[in-house]
């Protein structure tokens, strides 16, 4: 089968790195269409798959943009709707990973003829978007593709609360190549030393650096732990979030945390920056659609102490396989990241039940092959 995947992005967030896990398999019979350069397309190219920039005119819609805004940027889409219908009629299926590749694809869908996939990575509630992104996404999903995938069941069922149709909506998780997440002792051991924090008890907190996110929520969790807590914060602005990321300092000036709390930036070395913690927090305060660093922390066999809302508590039992937490809450966060520098032993144990159970879980082969099955169906 031919896939066309779309989509917006020119740098790699969650949706990105989850569609070169899904793209692979199609690489000799699969083009990625992206509407911006940048670092997503490098990583496309290091796995061999196909990647095009179809567009470098930025799309103006926003995540909480109005109907005019909406409307008016379509008109401008229409060079891009007639290059990707035209390459289209290549394709067997358009994929589309994002909302505004959903729109573009949607449209691009009906004028080639070939079935639309919908991969919904995102949570469609007033929480995270407009009253009129919203609609325009259910409307779409609802009326051009056959299928919409759904990173978790919270996705799912904000989709459905929001209107779109349920008896179309698949849950698929993201899967994981496991053994990309194994790091030798001596690493470890280097990069702790390289970071300076050889004899700190570490909190890593891995997600662009973005309000919703909630690294405030961490910094003020370790404001309240004993001072050999430290925090590594892995991440960039990716989406000109610059306030936040001076909010972010102006704060740790505040608390004099200086010396307690590191920024790395961007980085592509996850899996040893994970098995360098001691212990991995996610702090969204609104509801995470699924949260990819969470399941990667378990394969990294850290311990995780994530945020319990959305897809977040589909992945963790507290006390079982993890952590949860109130979002926003950053005393009840202090108390957890405590338990685990007091009681490493229990900590360790939980985290390595979190790997064994999330290998079998979320194995990019067996995802991957339910995502195979899916799309054969919507071919037909
Ligand atoms: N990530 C990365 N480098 C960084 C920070 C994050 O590669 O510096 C990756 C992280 O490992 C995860 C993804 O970005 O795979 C974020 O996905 P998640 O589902 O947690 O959040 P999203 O970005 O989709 O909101």
């Amino acid at each position: 089968m031919k896939i066309l995947f779309l989509d917006q992005s020119g740098k790699p967030g969650g949706a990105e790195l989850c569609l070169i896990d899904i793209a692979k398999p199609y690489r000799d019979r699969a083009l990625v269409g992206l509407f911006a350069d940048g670092s997503f397309k490098t990583l496309l190219q290091q796995n061999h798959i196909p990647v095009e920039v179809l567009t470098t005119q930025k799309i103006q819609v926003r995540k909480q943009s109005n109907f005019f805004q909406a409307f008016g940027s379509l008109t401008q889409l229409a060079p891009l709707i007639f290059k990707v219908a035209e390459t289209a009629k290549k394709y067997d299926i358009i994929y589309a990973n994002t909302q505004k590749a959903l729109v573009i694809g949607a449209v691009a869908s009906f004028l080639a003829r070939r079935p639309l996939v919908y991969h919904l990575h995102d949570i469609l509630s007033s929480e995270h978007f407009s009253q009129t992104n919203l609609r325009v996404a259910v409307n779409l999903a609802n009326r051009f593709a056959t299928l919409v995938i759904a990173n978790s069941q919270a996705s799912k069922t904000a989709f459905v609360q929001a209107g779109g149709k349920a008896e179309i909506t698949q849950v698929v998780y993201n899967g994981f190549d496991g053994k990309l997440y194994q790091t030798s002792p001596a690493e470890t051991q280097k990069l702790r030393q390289q970071l300076g924090v050889e004899k700190k008890f570490v909190v890593g907190q891995f997600s662009r650096l973005s309000p919703w996110k909630g690294q405030h929520i961490l910094i003020d969790a370790i404001a309240q732990c004993p001072p050999e807590v430290t925090a590594i914060l892995v991440g960039d602005a990716l989406f000109g979030e610059q306030d936040y990321v001076k909010q972010l300092h102006q704060q740790i000036t505040q608390l004099g945390l200086e010396k307690r709390v590191k920024f790395l930036g961007f980085r592509n070395d996850i899996p040893q920056l994970m098995a360098a913690c001691d212990l991995v927090a996610h702090t969204s305060i609104a509801p995470e659609p699924f949260g990819r660093v969470i399941v990667e922390a378990m394969l990294c066999e850290k311990a995780v102490v994530a945020a319990k809302a959305g897809g977040a508590t589909e992945l963790v039992e507290h006390g079982i396989n993890g952590f949860l937490t109130t979002p926003g809450e950053s005393q009840e966060l202090a108390e957890i990241i405590n338990t685990c520098l007091q009681d490493q032993q229990t900590t360790a144990t939980i985290a390595s039940h979190a790997r064994t159970t999330a290998s079998q879980r979320f194995d990019v082969a067996h995802i991957n092959q339910q995502i195979a099955e899916l799309l054969l169906s919507c071919a037909k």
